[in-house]
């Protein structure tokens, strides 16, 4: 990731929920951040009509297989997320595509071997941190700390998976930041 970049998504995470007049420590609805943005979010399952048995191999392939992408139509974005994900996924698929969004990602021209667009892997790094920051900004963490909650009702709270929780209480040392302000 690119010098200061953490530090612009810790920016960025705080201007949108100034506009959406969110506190610091609120839980980010990303159905109202997509709206906000005027990004059209579809589930992969209502495109069962037009394409059977790709959809049905998505949604049923996993975790791995199929996330969410954007779709370009000219500058407006589309997400297509799959929603056979667990709730708490779905709001990490769709917060890394708002990402995409919010950091005026376009998708190079670069295709695999399926012929589908490649982002590129810092771009995807950098969406992937900002989703993060979104989701749980660092005042979520120190306060999941600081209130002693456990992964599982810090998920159920703000709608992310565990491992989202725990990811972000890592990267953001609330632990010991926490047990510092504690000794102090
Ligand atoms: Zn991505």
């Amino acid at each position: 990731m690119r010098r200061g970049f953490k530090t612009e998504a810790n920016a960025i995470a705080r201007e949108v929920r100034g506009e959406l007049s969110l506190s610091r420590a609120a839980p980010l609805d990303v159905w109202r951040l997509a709206n906000h943005l005027d990004i059209q979010v579809v589930p992969l399952s209502s495109l069962h009509a037009e394409a059977p048995r790709a959809v049905q191999l998505f949604m049923n392939g996993g975790e791995g297989i199929f996330s969410g992408v954007t779709v370009f139509w000219g500058h407006q974005r589309t997400i297509v997320f799959n929603d056979a994900h667990a709730p708490g996924r779905q709001a990490s698929d769709i917060g890394h595509e708002l990402s995409h969004g919010l950091l005026l990602h376009t998708p190079t021209m670069a295709a695999d071997e399926l012929g589908c667009r490649l982002w590129k892997r810092d771009v995807e790094d950098e969406a992937a941190w900002l989703s993060g920051s979104l989701l749980v900004p660092e005042e979520v963490a120190l306060l999941i700390v600081r209130r002693g909650w456990s992964l599982s009702e810090a998920a159920a709270s703000y709608g992310v998976t565990e491992s989202m929780i725990r990811f972000r209480i890592n990267v953001t040392g609330a632990r010991n930041r926490v047990q510092r302000m504690r000794v102090k």
